[in-house]
Order: C-alpha cells, then sequence, then structure tokens
C-alpha cells in the first residue's frame, strides 16, 4: 500500500538519479528511510558496473560497521528501478521490510522472485513491495539516458526487455 511519504522519498531517489544522468550514467537513485527520517540516500556509480548499483552504495552506506537496526524499525528502501537480485538479495540480509521501486525492470528486477524454496534464513522474511511510485519520472530518466548514451552494451541492444519497456511507454506518452 502506497504511504503518505513515498512520493516525497522516491523524489529524492529520483534527484539522486539525476545525479548519475549528468555524469553519463545509468541513472538509478536510492533512499532508504526509518519512517520520515532519511537515513541514506545514493545513486549509482562506474566505479564497477556490476557491484555499485545505487542500492548498493546506499546499503554500504548505512550499514558499513555496526549498527543497531531490527526490523522493527521499518526500514524503506526506495528505488528508481525494480532491485536486481544482488540488491534484492542483500536487501533480504538486512533488516529492511518495505520496498518502493519506481519503474519495473521487465529484463532483471527481482522484487517478485518467489521464496517458497528459499532456505530457512528467508523463509521468515516478509518485505511489503509496492511497484509505480514515480513511475513515469524515472521512465523518462531512463528514456534521456538511452538518447544520450554512448555505452556499446545499450547501443547493441543490452538489457532488451528493459529497453523495450522504456520506448513503449515514452512512445505511448507522445501520442
Ligand atoms: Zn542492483
Amino acid at each position: 500500500m502506497v504511504q503518505l511519504n513515498d512520493e516525497c522519498m522516491m523524489e529524492l531517489a529520483l534527484a539522486e538519479a539525476r545525479i548519475a544522468l549528468e555524469r553519463g550514467v545509468f541513472p538509478v537513485g536510492a533512499v532508504l528511510s526509518a519512517g520520515s527520517q532519511i537515513l541514506g540516500r545514493s545513486y549509482k556509480t562506474m566505479i564497477s558496473n556490476h557491484l555499485n548499483h545505487a542500492e548498493m552504495n546506499l546499503f554500504h552506506q548505512v550499514f558499513e560497521g555496526d549498527y543497531a537496526f531490527s526490523r522493527a524499525d521499518n526500514l524503506t528502501l526506495y528505488t528508481t528501478l525494480e532491485p536486481c537480485i544482488m540488491c534484492f538479495g542483500t536487501m533480504l540480509h538486512l533488516p529492511i521490510t518495505r520496498l518502493v521501486f519506481a519503474m519495473e525492470d521487465t529484463y532483471g528486477g527481482c522484487a517478485h522472485v518467489r521464496l517458497e524454496n528459499a532456505p530457512p534464513r528467508h523463509l521468515s522474511r516478509s518485505i511489503e513491495i509496492v511497484g509505480g511510485v514515480g513511475r513515469l519520472d524515472a521512465c523518462k530518466l531512463f528514456a534521456d539516458f538511452l538518447d544520450a548514451t554512448a555505452d556499446e552494451f545499450w547501443l547493441t541492444g543490452g538489457a532488451p526487455h528493459f529497453q523495450a519497456t522504456v520506448k513503449a511507454e515514452i512512445a505511448a506518452r507522445r501520442i
């Protein structure tokens, strides 16, 4: 269920994504909150294409070293794109109980991976997942990125399902 401050928090995540876009990086931004308190915010960086996702950068920022958070703190992860398997898996290891994302990733999004066959540690996890908050704004950033990038991965049709979703959404809006 969408909560009162979800759109405000997603605005902050979108602002992070815009920083990535200005740097020529695939524009994903993320914010972690405990209620109305912002614990951290980050964006995807290119130090390592496969590890420095917005969510991972954020997790390092908030959880590196000792921390006192528990599942009772109602931690919510906001991200402008549905998390990949790495970020979703890391989220399961952390005391995060809610995930709000803007745009679905039809290529590699894992928010709806089924955990019935997961080991006991993860079987007990219950994470509330809300998709679509700020979806069009996130989609426009991805479209801007795809229009401008010279990255061969994207130019040669990388993540085809995702690219098709972005292009179809933008085409539909321009009619
Ligand atoms: Zn990721």
